[in-house]
């Protein structure tokens, strides 16, 4: 099968979830370095409701129904993250009700990254989220010709997770880590490592 359903969705969604809330302490950390400390928090809540609401959904839901839902529970949370993340699957959630071929998959995720982009004012290289969605958008839509989605997300977490990780020598230029300077240097963007990890998480979905 090359197209992701609903389920998939909901599966995905739902492991990113797990991974989030078991790790969010990692997230803390990095935002307690380089911000405020409260990053692993903001998104922990937001994935807790979106968790216990993604349960709740019919089985019938669609892609869009699944991003709905995870965008509403981070319009919900507080932070920088609560909004851009909302606006992020809330921009995935405007793809088609049908399963999605890797070409729609990569048109939702370039309007979301785009909107996202647009609302923080962040490009490339400022130390942001923005980080790891652009080169995970630009592997979605490299990926040629309609690949099995787990394949194409998984070369598109790999991209993340060095986008991510590119911004460990970044100085800040968005948020709350441009306020410590060169203290922000040698410290991840938890942000970006947060959408490297919903792309990672994908792997965990099971075939069904
Ligand atoms: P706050 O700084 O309000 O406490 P959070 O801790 O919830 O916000 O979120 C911090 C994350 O938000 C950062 O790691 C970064 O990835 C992201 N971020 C902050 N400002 C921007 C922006 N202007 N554009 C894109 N992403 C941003
Ligand atoms: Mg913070
Ligand atoms: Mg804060």
């Amino acid at each position: 099968r090359t197209l992701l359903t609903g389920a998939d969705a909901r599966a995905w969604l739902l492991a990113y979830a797990d991974r989030v809330l078991r790790d969010a302490d990692e997230l803390t950390d990095l935002d307690r370095r380089a911000g405020d400390g409260d990053f692993g928090w903001n998104v922990a809540t937001a994935l807790g409701k979106a968790r216990t609401a993604l349960l709740d959904l019919d089985r019938t839901a669609g892609p869009p129904d699944v991003f709905a839902t995870v965008s509403d529970a981070h319009l919900g949370a507080g932070g920088t993250s609560g909004p851009l993340f909302g606006l992020w699957f809330g921009r995935l959630a405007k793809g088609p009700r049908e399963p999605w071929t890797g070409r729609e998959l990569a048109r939702a995720f370039r309007d979301a990254v785009d909107a996202v982009s647009r609302l923080g004012g962040a490009d490339v290289g400022q130390k942001t989220m923005v980080d790891a969605m652009v080169p995970a958008v630009e592997a979605l839509e490299a990926e040629q010709p309609e690949p099995e989605w787990r394949a194409a997300v998984a070369r598109a977490a790999r991209a993340a997770a060095e986008g991510a990780e590119s911004t460990r020598s970044m100085l800040a230029r968005r948020g709350r880590a441009s306020y410590v300077g060169e203290h922000a240097r040698g410290v991840v963007d938890p942000g970006a490592l947060a959408v490297a990890w919903f792309f990672e998480s994908a792997a965990n979905v099971e075939r069904t």
